[in-house]
């Protein structure tokens, strides 16, 4: 059978990350009949309450995130039947030994940690005193891991000294979805492109990662860290790295990400001199949303007055390789933008003699442009006459598209946190981070932040609604190019 009989240990069950998005995946897991009949789930937090109030609550909760055609209620009962609360406090030595009381032996034991990651390191010693791990033992941590490269390095240091590599599991929950995994396929399973995929063929790259919304009240965490550290350092170099690496041997974790960690190691160094031509970074002002007017970044609920924290980042990106030499990658990601949209585009170098009219040469060259969220899909823009007597030898550019939605009979696209649960059940960590991958995103990345720190230069307002700073704007037409508009 493909299920694996798993004990699932949730610690930090209480919090926001394990509601709404770990119990309601492993919901989905048991309707679509991959939770094995004895697995079971252990919910760990602070919160003095009863089993039977952990479980109608839980029940409760699944009813109101889970859309209704996915809700059943017998199901739902079931389901909540596998949980068993424990009240803990994750730094109490003492407690720990109810884990082994609760523990069946013989099923595969998984240890969740969706707490503060200051607290991985106090709840593995604590797991290791009670000899409650063995080397079969799976650990899943979530991000950050820190704020920077050093303190990335006690998180990490401090689950090694309990923990093999080959246990961890370091979720970007970006990997986990289904568009990002495609990204796999579209490159390495279609010859088409794989000759193509280079600085020969391609004159630049775009990946844009667009949030309509602002902080949502979680000010005071987002303030900590800015977009650079929560969108840059982690998911969309996440993105960088499956569209630059290499073909890797094979679908093994470790031969995927030793070829992102290549990826990582290439990256140019963003020096002093070259930050204003590189890196625009952003704060939203008050403005609009769906039409709406919205407050700026610093009137949100919760704001400091002064805060210089960024919301917005747009860079542009070299890899010192072989196969990026010259093709730079331009990355933006930012909160309240007009919309909400991730995509990708590739822009192909122009046809090397150009004979039609001089005025179409800017269309022509060939775009794939790959649409991570909405309309999950892709579009190849390809150049064909225009039709018609009078047109002579006019160019248009028309879509080769493919819509996920329509072209294939999808029934429901899994959630990035179904699809990471269940391969911690089944043991591949192909879409987990390696410790080395964290390493080499944080050491680039804080080099950016110490530069923005030496030059006390504060980050460029833009109105809430719009796509970030003007300079965002002008850094790509220096260039000669600009941001992709679908038009
Ligand atoms: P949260 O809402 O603050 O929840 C933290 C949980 O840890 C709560 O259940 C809390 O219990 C428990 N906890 C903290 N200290 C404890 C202690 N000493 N003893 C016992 N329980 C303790 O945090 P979250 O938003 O769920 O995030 C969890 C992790 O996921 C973090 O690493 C975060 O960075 C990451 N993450 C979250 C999201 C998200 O969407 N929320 C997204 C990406 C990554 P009490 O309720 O009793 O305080």
């Amino acid at each position: 059978s493909v299920q694996t009989s798993c004990d699932l240990m949730v610690f930090g069950a209480s919090g926001d990350l394990a509601q709404r998005k770990l119990f309601p995946a492993l919901y989905q897991l048991d309707r679509a009949g991959l939770l094995a009949r004895d697995s079971r789930i252990l919910a760990i937090a602070r919160t003095e309450a009863s089993e039977q109030e952990i479980r109608v609550r839980l029940k409760e909760r699944l009813q109101e995130l889970i859309k209704p055609d996915e809700f059943d209620d017998a199901l739902a009962t079931t389901f909540v039947q596998r949980m068993n609360y424990l009240q803990l406090d994750f730094t109490q030595t003492e407690g720990y030994s109810a884990l082994n009381e609760w523990r069946a032996q013989n099923n595969q034991l998984i240890v969740y940690m969706a707490t503060p990651p200051a607290m991985y390191g106090v709840i593995a010693r604590n797991l290791r005193a009670q000899s409650c791990c063995t080397e079969r033992t799976r650990v899943v941590v979530e991000k950050p891991i820190g704020h920077d490269l050093d303190s990335s390095k006690v998180i990490n240091d401090e689950l090694a000294e309990v923990y093999r590599e080959s246990q961890l599991f370091r979720i970007d929950h970006y990997l986990g979805k289904e568009t990002v995994q495609n990204l796999i396929a579209l490159r390495f399973a279609n010859n088409l492109f794989a000759s193509q995929w280079d600085q020969n063929h391609i004159s630049h790259v775009e990946i844009t990662v667009a949030e309509s919304m602002g902080i949502e009240g979680r000010w005071g965490y987002f303030d900590k860290a800015g977009q650079l550290r929560d969108m840059i350092q982690s998911h969309l170099l996440q993105l960088l790295c499956l569209i630059a690496m290499d073909p890797p041997a094979d679908l093994s974790a470790d031969s995927i990400r030793d070829e992102k960690v290549k990826v990582l190691k290439a990256l140019k160094r963003i020096t002093p001199d070259v930050m204003e031509q590189t890196v625009v970074r952003g704060q939203y002002t008050a403005g609009t949303s769906d039409g709406q007017p919205v407050p700026g970044y610093l009137q949100e609920e919760g704001a400091i007055k002064g805060s210089e924290t960024e919301t917005f980042v747009a860079l542009k990106v070299e890899i010192d390789n072989w196969r990026w030499s010259g093709v730079p990658f331009y990355i933006r990601t930012g909160k309240r933008m007009p919309e909400k949209m991730s995509q990708i585009i590739i822009h192909f170098k122009p046809a090397p003699h150009y004979i039609f009219d001089p005025d179409q040469k800017h269309l022509a060259n060939n775009k794939l442009i790959i649409r991570l969220q909405p309309d999950e899909g892709m579009a190849l823009k390809i150049l064909t006459k225009d039709q018609g007597l009078d047109k002579g030898m006019r160019l248009r550019q028309g879509p080769l598209e493919l819509t996920f939605s329509e072209t294939f009979d999808t029934e429901r696209i899994p959630d990035a946190y179904e699809r990471l649960l269940w391969e911690v059940m089944r043991g591949s960590q192909y879409l987990f981070v390696r410790r080395d991958e964290v390493e080499h995103a944080w050491r680039w990345v804080d080099q950016i932040i110490r530069n923005w720190h030496d030059s006390g230069e504060p980050p460029k307002r833009y109105a809430a609604g719009t796509w970030g700073p003007v300079a965002s704007i002008a850094m790509i037409t220096r260039d000669g190019r600009s941001w992709y508009e679908d038009a």
